[in-house]
């Protein structure tokens, strides 16, 4: 059977970079800022170099 993981709950929120509503797979805190994926993995892109 293919019910072995759970449907991941999505929240819909408005990103706060572009404003572009998006759906996230945790909760957001209220307090924190929350990205749609494009900024998301933008925003996780290591700038430093080593
Ligand atoms: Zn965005």
């Amino acid at each position: 059977m293919s019910y072995d993981r759970e449907p991941r709950e999505m929240h819909k929120i408005t990103c706060s970079e572009c404003g572009q509503e998006a759906e996230v797979p945790f909760k957001p805190d209220g307090e924190r800022p929350v990205y749609c994926q494009e900024c998301f993995s933008k925003k996780r892109k290591p700038r430093r170099r080593f």
